[in-house]
């Protein structure tokens, strides 16, 4: 079986080009890990377009439901397949073969098997995970009104979410284990200039503390070895992204952190054949809605390049 186009994942990107492959009557192969995306574990989401609140569970679910109601002849799913491996052939398609060894033969790709927040690595980080810890402010966040909270990372994405939470929060303490912050130098200054915002270097984070919630972290001083306590009742983990692009990071273009680079007009990557969306991607913004959009975007150029460049070879 030849496919017109191979689509990896199995969160809001999968799932809308799944939709929009299966009506334009492309022969589809969905492959996925798992359903859902990221946001699954999210107890409420509020911004997801035309749906003022929903659980990143029931989210998940009606994602799965739409695709699937598209199964038949042009969509086939196969869930619980991890890929480990897109290979070119010498005629241009591509084998994707998944990690227990079933190969599937393709025109055309859509890599949106999206990305891993990277994780905390100290006592008490899962146990209060959705307890007070989370990983994204901007869905998270507004829940933290009029707290004291805490940022882990100095990146620019620490010193961003920092800049979202001092809208509404008491008071915001960023701790970064490094001697200087890697966020842009104006970034820093203009986040720090707010009087409710105190940022520290060498803040080596050693625990999450609480009971049923965050009550407060506690970190290490890495020059002296001295220990702090620091109240709080949320804090927001901002260490990087790991993206999961494993199986094609050797065939296209990737930035230093592992994103496929891609044409944001078009969702191409570096290599003709195989496209990419969503959090995958080096695009700037993770959110389900821009997956999604990034998604779509991908689809309509495939179909123009199947049903162009494949007419004209
Ligand atoms: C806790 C949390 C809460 C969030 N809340 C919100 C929110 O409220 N609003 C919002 O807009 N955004 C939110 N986000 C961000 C949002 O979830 C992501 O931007 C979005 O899920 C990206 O979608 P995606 O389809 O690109 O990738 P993902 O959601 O990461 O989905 C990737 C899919 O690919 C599958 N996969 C991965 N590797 C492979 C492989 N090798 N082979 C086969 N399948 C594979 C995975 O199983 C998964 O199904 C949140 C993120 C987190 C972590």
């Amino acid at each position: 079986m030849m496919y017109d186009v191979i689509i990896i994942g199995g969160g809001p990107a999968a799932a809308a080009s799944g939709v929009y492959a299966a009506r334009k009557q492309l022969k589809t192969l969905v492959v996925t890990k798992a359903f859902g995306g990221q946001s699954i574990v999210s107890p409420l989401i509020h911004n997801w377009i035309g749906t003022p609140a929903i659980s990143g569970e029931q989210l998940a679910k009606n994602l799965k439901a739409h695709l699937e109601e598209y199964k038949g002849e042009y969509l086939t799913i196969v869930e619980d397949a991890k890929i480990e491996k897109v290979i070119q052939n010498e005629n241009k398609n591509f084998t994707v073969t998944s990690e227990n060894g079933t190969s599937y033969e393709t025109k055309t790709v859509l890599i949106a098997s999206g990305a891993n927040r990277r994780k905390l690595d100290v006592p008490g980080a899962q146990e209060f995970d959705q307890k007070g810890l989370t990983y994204c402010a901007t869905c998270d966040g507004p829940l933290f009104s009029g707290m004291d909270v805490v940022v882990i990372g100095g990146g620019n994405a620490g010193f961003e979410t920092a800049a979202q939470l001092l809208a509404y929060t008491k008071s915001v303490t960023l701790l970064d284990v490094g001697d200087t912050f890697k966020a842009d130098a104006i970034t820093v200054e203009t986040v720090l200039k707010n009087e409710n915002m105190k940022a520290l270097h060498n803040a080596k984070t050693t625990a999450i503390v609480g009971d049923a919630m965050v009550t407060g972290v506690t970190y290490e001083n890495s020059n002296t070895g001295e220990g702090h306590t620091i109240q709080a009742t949320g804090v927001f983990v901002e260490i990087g992204m790991v993206p999961n692009t494993e199986m094609v990071s050797e065939l296209v273009k990737v930035d230093d952190y592992n994103h496929i680079t891609v044409d944001p007009r078009t969702q191409k990557t570096s290599m003709l054949g195989i496209w990419a969306a969503g959090d995958c991607t080096d695009g700037l913004y993770a959110q389900n809605n821009i997956a999604v959009g990034d998604a779509i975007k991908a689809i309509e150029d495939i179909y123009v390049h199947l049903h162009t460049t494949e007419r004209s070879a």
